[in-house]
C-alpha cells in the first residue's frame, strides 16, 4: 500500500448540521466512499477556540457571524482517513456556498444558502461541514481539535478488498 497516499483530514458537522438531525446522512456519504473515521467527538465550542479554528479569517468582514455561528450549538469533529482523503473529502462535501455547491455533493443536496442573501441578512453561511483546505492545514486542524490518544487504529473491510 503506498502508505503516504494515505492521509488523515478533519471534517467538522457544524451546529446546523447536529440541529437539523442529519447527521446520519451526512456520515454515511464517508462511509459510502470508503473513508475511515478514526477520530470523532461532539463539542461545544467557545469563542477563544473559534479563532484558533478559524485564524486564517477573524480579520474578515464575515467573522462576527461565523463565530456567533460555530459557538450557537455543539459540532460534532472527526478525524477522515483514506486514499487522498483531503481532496476526496472536499469533494463529496461540495463548494463553500451550498448555492453554488452541485449535486450530490453534501453541501448541495442538503442545504441552499447564498452569500447573497447572508450578507444581506448579516449572518453566517449554513454550510453544514467544515473540511481542511489541504494537507498542512489537516495536520495544524488535527492537532487543534484532537489528542494523539484519541485517535485510533483498526482495520475495515475496504483495506481488505479496496486497498
Ligand atoms: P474555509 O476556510 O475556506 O473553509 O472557510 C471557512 C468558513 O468560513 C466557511 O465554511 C464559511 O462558513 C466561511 N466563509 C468563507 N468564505 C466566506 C465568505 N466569502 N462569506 C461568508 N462566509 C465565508
Amino acid at each position: 500500500m503506498p502508505k503516504n497516499l494515505i492521509q488523515q483530514t478533519l471534517v467538522l458537522l457544524k451546529p446546523d448540521a447536529i440541529q437539523r438531525g442529519i447527521i446520519g446522512p451526512i456520515i454515511s456519504r464517508f462511509e459510502q466512499a470508503g473513508l475511515k473515521i478514526v477520530g470523532m467527538k461532539m463539542v461545544w465550542v467557545d469563542k477563544a477556540f473559534s479563532k484558533k479554528h478559524y485564524s486564517a479569517h477573524v480579520d474578515k468582514k464575515f467573522y462576527p457571524g461565523l463565530e456567533n455561528f460555530i459557538t450557537s450549538g455543539p459540532v460534532i469533529s472527526m478525524v477522515v482517513e483514506g486514499i487522498q482523503s483531503v481532496k476526496a473529502v472536499r469533494k463529496i462535501v461540495g463548494s463553500t456556498e451550498p448555492h453554488q455547491a452541485s449535486p450530490g455533493t453534501i453541501r448541495g443536496d442538503f442545504a441552499h444558502h447564498s452569500y447573497e442573501y447572508t450578507d444581506k441578512k448579516g449572518i453566517a453561511i449554513k454550510n453544514l461541514i467544515h473540511a481542511s483546505g489541504n494537507i498542512k492545514e489537516a495536520k495544524k486542524e488535527i492537532e487543534l481539535w484532537f489528542k494523539a490518544k484519541e485517535i485510533h487504529t483498526y482495520k475495515t473491510v475496504h483495506e481488505t478488498h479496496v486497498y
